[in-house]
């Protein structure tokens, strides 16, 4: 629970004040966090900032893509904020964060220059700057959780997720790890309702927030795909699809749901609907440390589940075969019921042999 009083001991308290979040979208990304968190629904961006949760702070969303301003007007509020002049923010990063320190000369990432030299001001620097006065980091997406897809083997830039930039032991100055939400993107909600409770941890409301050993929210990563897969009944009787198209069970097509710890079976993607293999596509494991590498290529049968769909074979099928005889039995009234259609009245009956039925 660390310093974070119980909602109680707010009562009556002072009014909460406001806290600004700083989406960093610099590293080796494709922005496709910050789109995806534009479909978000429980919470929205809308209700964050609008003030719709009257118990949290005030919020002041800077994100270069959603944001009215641009140029160094926008770039303002990260320059206050790495001088102390703006505080307490959240800083989320987007993006990989490369190895600046790989070559002779150039860099690989940068947002905004410098005032003084007017040379760009890399990404790793504004990490450096903002990161230790940061009430606590978000990293949004795989990219910047563990590295992504930009971090595949062989690539030039040496890029790694925050928890490899920063130390997975990191905690800001309010003693709060690195907040991983990956997810290539990140699932919508996944990331504001993450933002939404560390806004409620900021306001007193909220215990310290749990986290697992890859540094993501528990209560959204501690299952399977496969535990809240739409097909899992189709798995249970080794009703495997062998081509794209069918309603049954994609693992012979690639799913590595069964090992990958995602909720987007069970939350869909947008508004509750979709959600990789419930609607036909196979989990490539996107939220994974090892993804992408670990995972390819994407559209063999994953190693691991031959031995485990073979297994399901040998039983699945005749359980299916038995569940088909009890299910043509349900699908039948009790023999008793049938008595009562000799039981009408006499003008039922008349009116039955007249049409010969
Ligand atoms: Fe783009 Fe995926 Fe990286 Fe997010 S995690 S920046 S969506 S490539
Ligand atoms: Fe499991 Fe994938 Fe099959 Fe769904 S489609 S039941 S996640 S293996
Ligand atoms: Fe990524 Fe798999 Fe989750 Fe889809 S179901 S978002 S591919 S981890």
């Amino acid at each position: 629970m660390g310093n974070f009083p119980p909602a109680a001991s707010r009562a009556g308290a002072e009014p909460i004040g406001e806290i600004d979040v700083l989406w960093l979208t610099a590293g080796l990304g494709c922005d496709g966090d910050t789109i995806a968190a534009t479909a978000a629904t429980q919470p929205s961006i809308e209700d964050i900032v609008l003030g719709t949760f009257p118990w949290i702070p005030k919020v002041n969303f800077h994100n270069p893509f959603l944001a009215y301003e641009n140029g160094d007007e926008f770039v303002r509020y990260f320059r206050e904020a790495a001088e102390g002049r703006l505080s307490p923010f959240i800083l989320v990063v987007e993006g990989s964060i490369p190895n600046e320190q790989n070559k002779a000369e150039g860099y690989w990432a940068s947002f905004g220059t410098d005032q003084k030299t007017g040379q760009p001001i890399t990404t790793c620097e504004w990490i450096d700057r903002l990161a230790p006065r940061a009430w606590a980091v978000v990293a949004a997406g795989t990219c910047a959780t563990y590295g992504g897809i930009h971090a595949m083997e062989g690539n030039p830039t040496d890029c790694m997720g925050l928890a490899d930039y920063l130390g997975w032991e990191w905690k800001s100055h309010a003693g709060i790890p690195i907040v991983c939400v990956p997810g290539c993107p990140v699932q919508p909600d996944n990331f504001m309702e993450v933002l939404l409770y560390l806004l409620n941890m900021e306001a007193g409301r909220a215990p310290m927030i749990p986290l697992d050993e890859a540094l993501r929210p528990t209560w959204l990563f501690g299952a399977t795909v496969h535990e809240g897969c739409d097909r899992g009944g189709y798995y249970e009787q080794a009703q495997f699809a062998e081509e794209y198209g069918t309603p049954t069970c994609i693992v012979k097509l690639g799913c590595w749901g069964p090992v990958v710890q995602c909720n987007v079976g069970k939350r869909g993607w947008m508004g509750g609907i979709g959600g990789c293999p419930n609607v036909g596509g196979i989990c490539i494991g996107c939220t994974m440390p090892g993804f992408p590498d670990k995972f390819m290529p994407f559209m063999n049968q994953p190693p691991g589940s031959l031995l485990s769909s073979s297994a399901v074979m040998t039983y699945g099928r005749a359980i299916h075969a038995l569940r088909r005889f009890t299910q043509a039995s349900l699908n039948k009234e009790p023999s008793w019921r049938s008595q009562r259609g000799k039981l009408g009245s006499s003008e039922i009956e008349a009116s039955k042999r007249e049409r010969g039925s």
